[in-house]
């Protein structure tokens, strides 16, 4: 096993920001995995995991501790039903050739989360999710090893407490499981409406009223392509701000302060609210903030466009949290996780 020293994190972050990793290794099997956790103990260091750096932000001080890549394959169809294929999927393979495998299979459950960058094995972290689909909706179960007993177990769906962008592996048990494979549930009908309202815009403005699964691949990458900045030309992490959830009770006063805010109800008692169109009415969009731009098509996505240090990108992230905080009493939260 191949062990770096003093390697800069922003070579392994789509958001190409943050000081250098003491150590950077690989682990290509799940035995790999408590390997390196072993030694990492043995010599009292943290151990931070990573798969393509597409939702992590380095800080400029980097990680006194030992990066662990994932890079652990595989695709194996664990089941075949009459009405389903259920799949296990090695945690370092890329989530996007996955979904591509899969549609290429006439199965459908992930198609609509096509061209979503990093790998298999962080989807569950925070419950992945994009034009109405997310990963819980097919996510049997993940095989993990957990650091806390330096034992492999099996995490099924109802274990992982998923929500919008959050489960146990980033909240309650941040940093204890790495997960090693997936195992995932398809089923073999074709994509049915109602879609996501602006999938299902696309199809109705393209006369699409056939839905198989490519046509939905398709749309989906043309969406994103139009919308969304390509991480290896504009350095990114997607989305940088959650949806704001609120509770019915803040409902009236929003409208008070902008009768156009637009409210989506989640029918538990809490409202979805677009961050991009709170940060947009904030009149963020386009801005650049010390080297981050507030992308122009998506108030959402920050770019790092000429910052050079994550203070910088905090300094942004500050200023819109800040301006959101007192335009509306809502606090936004940062969706990518940090080392
Ligand atoms: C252009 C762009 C578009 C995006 N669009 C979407 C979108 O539509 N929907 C969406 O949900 N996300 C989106 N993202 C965010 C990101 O792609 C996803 O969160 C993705 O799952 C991250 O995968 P990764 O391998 O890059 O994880 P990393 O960024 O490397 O890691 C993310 C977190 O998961 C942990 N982790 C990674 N692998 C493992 C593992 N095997 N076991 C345990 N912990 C692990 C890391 O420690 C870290 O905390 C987008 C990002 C970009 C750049």
């Amino acid at each position: 096993m191949d062990i770096h020293t003093d390697i800069p994190l922003k070579n392994y972050t789509t958001m190409r920001l943050g000081g250098n990793a003491k150590y950077i290794t690989e682990a290509h099997t799940a035995e790999d995995v408590a390997t390196i956790y072993q030694n990492a103990k043995a010599q009292n260091l943290p151990v931070f995991v990573l798969g393509g750096g597409s939702n992590v932000i380095a800080k400029d001080e980097g990680f006194a501790g030992i990066v662990v890549r994932i890079r652990i394959p595989g695709f194996e169809v664990v089941a075949d039903e009459p009405g389903s294929t259920t799949i296990r999927i090695g945690a370092g393979e890329q989530w996007d050739s996955i979904v591509k495998r899969t549609v290429d299979m006439n199965l459908s459950g992930i198609e609509a989360m096509s061209a979503i960058p990093g790998t298999a094995g962080a989807a569950p972290i925070q419950n992945v999710g994009a034009y109405g689909q997310e990963i819980a909706d097919t996510l049997v179960s993940a095989e993990a090893y957990d650091s806390l007993t330096n034992t492999f177990g099996t995490l099924e769906n109802s274990d992982c407490d998923f929500k919008y962008r959050d489960s146990i592996f980033r909240s309650r048990d941040k940093g204890r499981y790495v997960i090693t494979s997936i195992t995932i549930k398809l089923s073999k009908n074709q994509p049915q409406p109602p879609f996501y309202e602006a999938l299902q815009k696309y199809l109705d403005d393209n006369g699409i009223k056939i839905y198989t699964q490519q046509i939905i691949r398709d749309a989906v990458i043309a969406i994103r392509t139009s919308k969304l900045p390509d991480p290896k030309v504009n350095p990114n992490t997607g989305s940088f701000f959650k949806n704001a959830i609120v509770d019915s009770w803040q409902v009236d006063n929003l409208k008070r302060i902008s009768p156009d805010i637009p409210l989506y109800d989640m029918g538990d008692g809490h409202y979805k609210v677009p961050t991009g169109w709170l940060i947009e009415r904030a009149g963020f969009k386009g801005q650049l903030i010390n080297g981050i731009r507030v992308h122009d098509k998506n108030a959402l996505v920050l770019i790092n466009e000429s910052a050079t240090s994550y203070h910088d990108l905090a300094y942004a992230r500050n200023a819109i949290i800040d301006k959101v905080r007192d335009m509306f009493g809502i606090i936004i939260e940062q969706e990518p996780l940090e080392i």
